[in-house]
């Protein structure tokens, strides 16, 4: 179902206009009262009057990470700490944390996101939403809070971890709907599989919506096996308030972006001139709605391409293509660029093994070494190395054909590769720390 057919099934051209209006508005808004924007924008010789339509984003100034950090933690608000009322942030394991401010209108709004997301998966009344994001600074677990109180269905805070009295919960409360890390579902997934006390066949479990990392096909695939339900990838992320920036719908060809609150470009993160439409870049985007924290042409580094072509399900609103990896997280080893998202393609492509995996990258010798930890599934499991090798050289090959350089794999046993509640961390470059 659809949750707000107005906007989401708008025209294309009626769309462009609301986002022509809102532009105007958040630069002008900007230019005033945010010193930051004010000061970029004079360096490029920009004023808001040159601002007439969404097609003159490209004159505005891009925001970075770097910025936010260097404005932390309010400098990019744009209105008096009276009107705010909360604050959130980014974990923050590299420095400062980035922070988002939110008034009741930026709360409002946001909410209405996550619920369009939820909509896309017949989340309402009467429907139980187990919200297994942590809960706290982390935008995830009152952002899928929010989002389901819009819906009208019932909240389940219980936040993440203790996994356990998750899967106890979700029989005895009949839980319908989950939210959280696609690798916090697996690993719910694999303790009611392990459960004596409860088993698949007892839960109302219908659909799930997960994000905060990226997944791959095969970990939809499993999902969707394991628990019995259907996987839906919600998007978003802490500058543009949290999860809900858009999702998929029910045909998950595609992550819808609603376009009307977070206007997305696609760019050549080397010219940072805008690409054809359809060409793979970086996306960035403006917030056009929001009041608190407003923020221009953000650089999210996160590779991927925007599909305009009318969607089965109704939508109008772009399709953003499944996420390739963050220019962040792609690791140069041995000159060849590796994104850790390709290795989990790559794994969830053996029925031998699980999808978790570790990866260390080091330096030794002047060359960079390449450890792969993986975990064979139970049934291929053994502690034997010659009863390892058949399983090890396929995978060997594969890897090497599809990223191109040559792994040290290394086998564990099942369960042995550290299951997270939050986002997962794959991998250890040990030689940031080297001169
Ligand atoms: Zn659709």
């Amino acid at each position: 179902m659809i949750h707000n057919p107005e906007i989401e099934c708008m025209s294309r051209e009626d769309m462009r206009k609301l986002q022509s209006e809102r532009l105007v508005k958040i630069v002008k808004t900007c230019y005033e009262k945010v010193p930051f924007y004010r000061r970029k924008m004079d360096e490029l010789g920009v004023k808001p009057s040159d601002i007439k339509s969404i097609d003159d984003i490209s004159k505005l100034p891009f925001t970075t990470k770097h910025d936010l950090r260097d404005e932390y933690p309010f400098g990019l608000q744009a209105v008096p700490m009276t009107d705010v009322r909360r604050i959130h942030a980014s974990s923050g394991t590299t420095g400062k944390p980035v922070v988002d401010t939110y008034t009741d209108n930026d709360i409002a709004n946001w909410s209405e996101g996550v619920a369009r997301v939820l909509a896309a998966g017949n989340v309402g009344k009467g429907d139980v939403v187990q919200v297994a994001y942590g809960y706290g600074l982390f935008t995830g677990g009152l952002g899928a809070h929010d989002g389901a109180n819009k819906r009208g269905a019932i909240q389940l805070p219980i936040s993440a971890g203790n996994s356990e009295k998750q899967i106890m919960l979700m029989k005895d409360f009949g839980t319908s709907a989950l939210c959280c890390t696609p690798s916090y579902a697996l690993h719910l997934a694999e303790c009611i599989e392990k459960s004596d006390k409860v088993s698949i066949d007892e839960l109302k479990l219908r659909v799930g919506f997960f994000g905060a990392e990226p997944w791959t096909e095969g970990m939809r695939k499993e999902l969707e096996e394991k628990l019995r339900i259907k996987a839906i990838d919600i998007y978003g992320l802490t500058e543009m308030s949290g999860p809900g920036v858009g999702g998929e719908c029910e045909y998950q060809n595609g992550t819808h972006l609603w376009e009307d609150m977070f206007y997305p470009e696609i760019i050549n993160p080397d010219t940072l001139e805008p690409v054809a439409p359809g060409e793979f870049g970086e996306l960035v985007f403006t917030s056009l709605c929001k009041e608190a924290m407003p923020i221009l042409r953000y650089r999210t580094r996160d590779l991927t391409r925007l599909i305009y072509e009318p969607c089965k399900c109704g939508r109008t609103a772009v399709r953003m293509d499944r996420i390739l990896g963050r220019s962040d997280d792609m690791m140069i080893i041995r000159g060849v660029n590796v994104f850790p998202s390709q290795i989990e393609t790559v794994l969830t492509e053996f029925p031998t093994y699980t999808p978790y995996y570790f990866i260390t990258v080091d330096r030794k010798n002047n060359e960079d070494t390449f450890d792969l930890d993986v975990e064979l599934r139970e049934e291929f499991y053994s502690p034997n190395p010659a009863k390892q090798m058949p399983y090890i050289k396929p995978l060997y090959d594969r890897i090497v054909s599809l990223v191109g350089i040559k792994p040290n794999i290394h086998i564990l046993a099942p369960g042995a590769i550290e299951r997270s509640t939050g986002k997962a961390k794959h991998v250890n470059d040990k030689r940031n720390f080297k001169g």
